[in-house]
């Protein structure tokens, strides 16, 4: 939505101003990077903040599954 901004092209110049709510920290070189950016544009290590791992679905699933057949069976 960076379209609607009309002033964006003045704001540009004012780094302080970049929306610093969407950035995070580098975990390797501490770095401000996008909270999207598939990897850091500092130091190119791979950074996944998105991402939760798999396990955490697994065990969210598991855990509803027990609390469904719990509910249901008991
Ligand atoms: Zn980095």
């Amino acid at each position: 939505m960076r379209e609607d901004f009309f002033s964006y092209n003045q704001e540009t110049e004012q780094k302080e101003d970049l929306d610093f709510n969407q950035l995070v920290k580098c975990p390797h070189c501490k770095k401000p990077i996008p909270q999207d950016a598939i990897s850091c544009y500092y130091c190119g290590s791979q950074v996944d903040f998105n991402k939760k791992p798999k396990w955490v679905y697994l065990v969210v699933f598991l855990v509803t599954i027990i609390l469904l057949s719990y509910l249901i069976f008991f």
